[in-house]
């Protein structure tokens, strides 16, 4: 079943990883109480979209959290997909502003008129589509781009959304507790010293904290893999009661 599911059209992360395709990077299909939602659509996103058995023409929203790579090369192929080349427009974008504008923008210029309704992240910031609110919580210190997690809300159910960043107190308060799943992109097995990322050390404390009623890792670097993602989480869901898995790709989870 597609209603409320998040579909893993890539698992990847880190420059090795993504760059050499050893776990695709496509990002994440959301479908929350019937709207689709595409976010992250980092390399062969489009692709992995039919590869999956998805249509681009059926996503309502795309939502990018930052203008790196791994999170958005993908953008302007997708948006041509989903709009059959502007014929039927996309009717929300939500990215930072230096995805959309600025001197070194990821969208194109004649992509962007496909797009009925760009709205820029903003810590606190709230974005209303039809019944569902899209928040972006807590700002995210990440080297050279603005980022932003995002919070996707209905009456019904919440799913949060904590891409790449350096792990800092904000990110034990800033996010909502209780959401009802939670995917965080976890590079690192422990921190690094110069990387802006988050490892599972990091990810394992804003669990503790946030009390989601599941969690998917996600966002796997070379040292990750080696460190093998399923034994770290299910490290975590001992130490924290609360299930939390290991993305595949490919991987759909119910929420
Ligand atoms: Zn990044
Ligand atoms: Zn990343």
């Amino acid at each position: 079943m597609l209603k409320n599911s998040i579909t893993f059209l890539g698992t990847g992360g880190g420059r090795v990883v993504v760059f050499r395709q050893i776990r695709y990077s496509g990002g994440l299909w959301v479908n929350i109480e019937g709207i689709n939602i595409l976010i992250d659509p980092g390399p062969g996103s489009l692709i992995r979209i039919f590869e999956f058995g998805f249509d681009p023409r059926d996503i309502d929203i795309i939502a990018v959290s930052h203008r790196h790579l791994d999170h958005c090369s993908d953008i302007n192929a997708v948006i041509e997909s989903a709009t059959d080349s502007k014929k039927r427009p996309l009717k929300l974008l939500v990215a930072p502003d230096d995805v959309t504008g600025g001197d070194d923008p990821v969208l194109l210029k004649y992509i962007k008129d496909g797009i009925e309704r760009i709205e820029h992240t903003e810590e606190g910031k709230e974005i209303e589509f039809g019944n569902l609110k899209i928040k972006a919580p807590v700002k995210h210190i990440h080297e050279g781009a603005k980022t932003f997690g995002l919070q996707f809300s209905t009456g019904n159910k919440t799913f949060v959304y904590v891409p790449c960043g350096k792990f800092y107190d904000k990110m034990l308060t800033g996010y909502p507790e209780n959401a009802d799943l939670m995917v965080f992109n976890t590079t690192f097995p422990r921190p690094v010293d110069g990387y802006s990322h988050l490892s599972i050390v990091d990810v394992e404390k804003m669990i503790k904290r946030l009390k989601p009623k599941k969690a998917v890792l996600t966002h796997f670097s070379i040292p990750m893999l080696k460190a093998d993602p399923i034994k770290l989480a299910k490290k975590i869901n001992k130490t924290t009661d609360i299930p939390v898995v290991a993305a595949k790709d490919g991987m759909r989870i119910q929420f």
